[in-house]
């Protein structure tokens, strides 16, 4: 029995996967249809009145030379781990060096108390101080730029008003509030020396890490927990700006936010397993787009199908198997609907050995097709929606050849999430089918640079440098 192929299924659970189907499925026409709605929703986020994507201003006003210098620290709040890296940018064009140690972010703290996350975050900084110069006591404050991967308002470069948690982060006390001084409060109860010179959003590093190596980068995406982007903007098309009277033609990174791209739900064909994630979720009715695509939804999405599966009289899979272990929501992750996409056997022996050991179900030839299909169903779902985000910034700024450097676990694991998002670019924009198959596509996603660790030093420089020159 081939892949797909689907000889073996009974007639009940053939037209479930034809329902999952055409729930999953976006045509070309949709595509376009969503694309240009996202269009519309960037100029609104810029405007006065404001839209459902912030699109928020960075104060990141400049790409790198490539001559940046200088030694700087750059924390990584992520979803999943802490990082601390010290970055010299040296005297070679776009050259640095990197050394950096990995905490892990309890899983209780995502959902504790602020207090406990900024002192936690001080000591891990403390310990890579002490590990990497010794005694603190004699050090000079160390810059630093911290990615903070969450949607802030910033006046200045070095403010984050947290907007609100995404990614299932619910820490109280802290949206609508300014997280700088609570970080820097920790760090002096703890002497710290460290002096943050910029608050960044990991698109922007992104963004700026690759534009280091690849003057051809104009958009930074990530794809991963989460999913954004980011891009230059001119002040002069940002009229929530105006009243700064900043010049026209100034260059202004901003942080799109597209997670939250149709929250009003006009255009996404969104299942009846979305509305269930959104509504379970620590935030409904926020994020829409991001919980069809974000690496923290799809083995959730994909939970949801089989347990709806296992309930529905018409199909009953894994009838009479204890389920409870599918049973516990989150407890699959997007890994999870990787291996089952990479499994290469024809059997799909690899997939029922998954869910025997991860989940105790032992899934029977016909369940194994669809546990397949529908897991090519949901990352192809992803990754079509994703490459709406990115051919609308691209129509929006006009750019019709560039690089878009993406970072994330969805972008660099997921198989043939590249692929597809190529393929959904390709039918958007309409570009006539290449004759050589090793030809460049006009808007190429690349692999990005290390956005939250090169990319934080370099805004921390590029930022030392204005203040230097006296721009704001
Ligand atoms: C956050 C963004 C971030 C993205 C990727 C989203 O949930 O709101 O700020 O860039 O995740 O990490
Ligand atoms: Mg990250």
């Amino acid at each position: 029995m081939a892949v797909g192929s689907f000889i073996d299924v009974p007639k009940n659970l053939l037209k479930e996967i034809e329902h999952l189907e055409q729930l999953f499925t976006i045509e070309t026409k949709k595509l376009k249809e969503i694309t240009d709605h996202f269009v519309n929703e960037l100029e609104k986020g810029l405007s006065v009145e404001g839209g459902s994507i912030p699109m928020n201003p960075t104060w990141v006003m400049s790409f790198p030379t490539g001559y940046e210098t200088g030694t700087f620290l750059a924390l990584d709040m992520g979803g999943t781990n802490l990082r601390v890296c010290q970055i010299t940018l040296t005297d070679q064009k776009s050259e640095f060096d990197i050394i950096q140690s990995k905490y892990r972010l309890p899983e209780e703290l995502k959902t504790g108390e602020a207090d406990e996350l900024w002192e936690y975050i001080a000591d891990c900084l403390m310990q890579f101080i002490e590990t990497h110069h010794g005694d603190v006591s004699k050090l000079d404050k160390i810059p630093l730029g911290f990615t903070f991967s969450y949607p802030a308002t910033q006046n200045y470069i070095d403010e984050g008003i947290l907007q609100r948690w995404t990614k299932g982060f619910d820490i109280t006390g802290v949206e609508g509030h300014n997280v700088v001084p609570m970080f820097e409060s920790a760090l002096s109860r703890r002497g710290v020396p460290i002096k943050l010179s910029a608050l960044i959003n990991d698109t922007t590093g992104t963004l700026i890490a690759s534009a280091y190596t690849d003057p051809k980068m104009k958009i930074g995406c990530i794809f991963g927990t989460g999913c954004n982007a980011a891009y230059m903007e001119d002040c002069g098309s940002i009229p929530k700006l105006a009243h700064l009277n900043l010049p026209p033609e100034t260059p202004m990174a901003i942080n799109c936010e597209w997670g939250a791209f149709d929250n009003e739900h006009k255009v996404l064909p969104r299942t009846p397993y979305d509305a269930k994630i959104d509504s379970d979720s620590p935030r409904p009715g926020q994020q829409a787009f991001e919980k069809m695509i974000a690496g923290l939804y799809l083995g959730e999405i994909f939970r949801l199908v089989m347990v709806d599966l296992h309930e529905k009289d018409e199909t009953r899979i894994f009838e009479n198997q204890d389920i409870s272990k599918l049973q516990r929501p989150y407890s699959l992750d997007s890994s999870f609907l990787s291996s089952i996409e990479e499994d290469p056997f024809e059997n799909l022996s690899e997939t029922a050995d998954l869910f025997r050991n991860q989940l105790g179900i032992s899934p029977n030839s016909a369940e194994l097709e669809l546990i397949r299909r529908t897991a090519e169903l949901i990352g192809t779902r992803a990754a079509r929606l994703s490459a709406c985000g990115v051919a609308a910034i691209s129509k929006k700024k006009g750019f019709k050849e560039c690089h878009v450097g993406a970072d994330g676990s969805v972008f660099n694991k997921y198989p043939n999430f590249k692929a597809r998002g190529a393929a959904a670019l390709r039918e958007i924009l309409e570009w006539p089918d290449k004759t050589d198959p090793n030809e460049e596509d006009p808007i190429e996603i690349l692999a990005a640079e290390d956005g939250s660790g090169v990319g934080a030093a370099l805004i921390a420089a590029l930022t030392l440098q204005r203040v230097k020159q006296g721009n704001m």
